[in-house]
């Protein structure tokens, strides 16, 4: 289904399930490309060189490597790890952090949610703000990517793709796929800022009734699911599916509304 739509609109993004690629050493600020300016940043502020206020470079905790942890190989109880003792974590050589810029030095930058940093740093107040728009302005800057959960994930993919902006036609398959139905409500108030905000057009492929009944054009495509659904069964919009509509879909969906009528009284 993706791809059909993507053929009739091919400057249009897609935001799928697949999962990002995320390490140890990932999170928001490098995934959002804001790592390399905030270094850049700091090289400037401080008069030194840049490759200091990189832990994976010069920068880093010579006995962690940069890392933040220290692995254990117990014999018994198998690979653990534990906070690295000479930099508490923090993945950065003792001298580097003696440089400040803003008042801060770049790890205690890195303690910051996205809502102080961009009160510290409003050169960066974009980024965060989107970070912010999407819900993900209560984690540190520092947390890795690798302990985000799904829904984080999917947050972080929708923040770059607003950063970036590449397109003003945004493609969602099943976005809420696993999703509690109180998290979709959620994720509709989400997405329905964004139009507003961005002016956006989304495009969803979605089964959820609550999806479905909050959309501004629904189009019901049938009789079957996947590939060989075929046929365009009704398109307009979702009221009027459940006025004059013979579907499968406008069936459940009206189930769905006089089921929600009832629990309301
Ligand atoms: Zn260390």
């Amino acid at each position: 289904m993706v791809s059909v739509i993507k053929e009739q609109y091919p400057r249009a993004a897609v935001l799928n399930q697949r999962p990002i690629h995320v390490s140890n050493r990932s999170n928001v600020l490098t995934y959002l490309n804001v790592f390399d300016r905030l270094q850049q940043y700091y090289a400037k502020a401080t008069k030194q060189d840049l490759s200091l206020f990189s832990f994976n470079s010069k920068g880093a905790c010579p006995i962690c490597k940069g890392k933040g942890l220290i692995k254990l190989d117990l014999a018994y109880l198998g690979e653990s790890s534990s906070l690295c003792d000479a930099c508490y974590g923090l993945r950065y050589a003792p001298e580097v952090l003696q440089l400040k810029a803003n008042g801060l030095n770049i790890a205690e930058v890195m303690e910051l949610s996205a809502g102080a940093f961009l009160k510290k740093f409003p050169i960066f107040a974009k980024e965060m703000r989107i970070l912010q728009i999407v819900d993900l302005g209560y984690l540190k800057l520092q947390q890795s990517l690798d302990t985000f959960s799904g829904g984080e994930l999917q947050r972080l993919k929708l923040a770059q793709f607003l950063f970036n902006k590449e397109s003003d036609i945004l493609i969602l398959d099943e976005p809420t796929n696993g999703l509690h139905e109180h998290n979709v409500r959620k994720l509709i108030d989400r997405l329905t800022k964004l139009i507003s905000k961005f002016g956006l057009t989304i495009i969803m492929i979605e089964h959820n009734l609550r999806v479905m009944g909050q959309a501004d054009w629904l189009v019901d495509i049938g009789p079957y699911a996947g590939n060989k659904s075929g046929k365009v069964l009704f398109s307009g919009q979702p009221l009027d599916l459940l006025k004059h509509g013979e579907t499968s879909t406008a069936k459940a969906l009206k189930q769905y509304y006089q089921n929600s009528d009832a629990e309301k009284g």
